[in-house]
């Protein structure tokens, strides 16, 4: 028997794309700010499942495996703060429809299969900086990172040795 894992679906970011928000990042915000997430960790959730049973697993990923539907761009034009969640994100003033589309068709296939459901509606962003728990100036998104975003993953998240890792188990091609 193997252990439940803590899943999520996400979209990875480009390497160049994410050492240019590293790079970003540590120009506009101070240690004090907020704990930086790892460049190797830089993603956008589409779905968070919490903790999964193998069998459980199996059955979102032929799910996932049925989706069809054509890629989009994500363009990162927009930036702030959520104090509630104590998080500085960077998102998009205006999120394609794909990716709403894919976030949506993945949260159902989730709630239909019994995994975690978050109450909250689908706010697409990538965390930059989480425990942001005072109110940080945030300078305004003179970048404009585009990225055509193709495929989309199955990752586990685990802690381990006082740092938290993600693994891609699974990657799916959009495509129509
Ligand atoms: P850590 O919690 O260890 O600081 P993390 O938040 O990056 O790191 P996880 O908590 O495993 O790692 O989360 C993985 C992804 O799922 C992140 O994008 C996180 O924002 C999202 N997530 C985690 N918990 C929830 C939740 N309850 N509802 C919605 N999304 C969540
Ligand atoms: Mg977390």
């Amino acid at each position: 028997m193997t252990e439940p894992k803590r899943l999520f679906f996400a979209i990875e970011l480009p390497g160049p794309v994410r050492e240019q928000i590293i790079t970003w990042r540590a120009a506009h915000f101070a240690p004090e700010d907020g704990r930086p997430l790892a460049s190797a960790n830089l993603h956008l959730t589409l779905a968070f499942l919490g903790e999964v049973s193998p069998d459980k697993q199996q059955a979102l990923s032929q799910l996932a495996g049925r989706i069809r539907q054509p890629g989009f761009t994500l363009k990162l034009d927009d930036a702030g703060q959520w104090l509630r969640s104590r998080v500085v994100w960077l998102g998009m003033r205006q999120p394609p429809r794909g990716l709403l589309q894919l976030a949506n068709m993945l949260r159902a296939q989730a709630a239909r299969s019994g995994c975690y459901q978050s109450p909250q509606p689908f706010h697409p962003h990538i965390t930059l900086l989480r425990d942001a728990s005072h109110a940080v100036a945030i300078p305004p998104p003179g970048f404009c990172w585009s990225f055509p975003v193709t495929e989309f993953s199955l990752y586990a998240s685990s802690f381990e040795r006082g740092r938290t890792r993600y693994s891609a188990l699974q990657r799916w091609t959009l495509a129509e």
